[in-house]
């Protein structure tokens, strides 16, 4: 990977990452279909044609897509991390919002992007981490605190991850116009280990329901919420000065409603993920249309009514879709090249 291009300065950031492939579908007898040609291109082959013919498919431009960054089974956390996330804590700091996003089916590897493991720490703990690091670096005046709240949206309800037992929250306008999750737990600075376990323990908080294609196929979108103030001292008076809010969200899977059978309940999860899913494409694109129409519609779901500040504007958008490398998967990886794509 080139070492030029760590996260741009750009309104919109796409990236795609290609898992590796799983034990599972070896022994399914997969085969990759799914190929990163460089650092920005991506190439799905059919699988009802010769999976090994990658010079084919390249030739036949329907079948390649363009990222900002395209990333493969080579790439570390902090590699995934350093192209797509670092570059926000330095706006973050000056008072911009940003939203990063993993998309994708269940299985892709969105949960392994952001929380990842004990050892292979995701963008969570990363950005945190970094987050801290550069507030202690400014020489400025300001005092800066930072806190933290994780919350799931399940079914168009919000939930505090990090007290479960307080029941569904509602969104609010706070007397600045910012939307706020009434009543949501926030912690404040703590280091790098405890932040790990809170989010892991929250983690295991997230609704889980299983249905015909996957047995814990995640309906929810698990959203963690960074909010950093800025006061500085005037005649010994604390002012806020600045608020700034990062939003890193583990979505729901984006697998079709159609191939996992749903049928009343699970049907209308669904049809919530896709709402939310699909406001927030709507979002994205209009975000994205350099001249055209740039009205965006928040009111459309919760996820993008919380996101109201943080999409457009001064904000910075950062969308990471996964797919598996497998054969097997052709159709859910087809699908999310093309919404990834589509975004920018
Ligand atoms: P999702 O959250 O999209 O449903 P997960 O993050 O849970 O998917 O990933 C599914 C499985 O694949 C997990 O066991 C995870 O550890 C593994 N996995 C995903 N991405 C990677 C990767 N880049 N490298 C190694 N293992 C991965
Ligand atoms: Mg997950």
């Amino acid at each position: 990977m080139k070492d030029t291009g760590e996260s741009k300065d750009q309104q919109l950031t796409v990236a795609l990452r290609i898992r590796p492939l799983s034990d599972a579908e070896l022994e399914e007898g997969a085969t990759i279909i799914a190929h990163k040609v460089d650092d920005q291109m991506v190439v799905l082959l059919d699988p009802m044609e010769d999976p090994d013919d990658i010079l084919r498919a390249h030739r036949s431009r329907e079948k390649t897509y363009m990222f900002d960054v395209a990333f493969d089974y080579s790439a570390t956390q902090d590699e995934v991390y350093r192209y797509t996330t670092k570059g926000l804590i330095e706006g973050l700091i000056s008072g911009y919002n940003a939203t990063v996003f993993a998309y994708g089916p269940t299985g892709c590897g969105k949960t392994y992007t952001m929380l990842g493991t004990d050892r292979e720490p995701g963008i969570y703990v990363r950005t945190l981490n970094d987050l801290f690091k550069a507030i202690e670096e400014t020489s400025d005046d300001m005092q800066y605190s930072v806190s933290m709240s994780y919350l799931e949206i399940y079914n168009e309800m919000i939930r505090d991850l990090l007290n479960p037992s307080s029941g569904f929250l509602d969104l609010r306008e706070d007397s600045k116009g910012e939307i706020q999750v009434a009543g949501i737990t926030e912690v404040s600075t703590i280091n790098a280990r405890e932040i790990m376990e809170l989010l892991m323990k929250g983690n295991k908080q997230r609704t889980q329901e299983p249905t015909a294609a996957n047995q814990t196929s995640s309906r929810s979108h698990a959203v963690l919420q960074v909010v950093v103030r800025q006061q500085s001292r005037c005649r010994d008076i604390l002012q806020e000065v600045r608020f700034a809010r990062l939003f890193m969200i583990d979505l729901a899977g984006s697998e079709r409603a159609s191939q996992t059978q749903n049928r009343g309940q699970r049907l209308k999860e669904g049809a919530h993920i896709n709402r939310s899913l699909l406001a927030l494409g709507n979002c994205i694109n209009a975000l994205s249309e350099k001249n055209g129409n740039k009205y965006v519609n928040y009111r459309d779901s919760k996820l993008t009514r919380l996101l109201k500040d943080s999409l457009g504007g001064n904000s910075r958008t950062v969308m990471i879709a996964h797919i598996s490398p497998a054969s097997l998967a052709f159709e859910d990886s087809r699908n999310t090249l093309t919404y990834a794509d589509r975004a920018k």
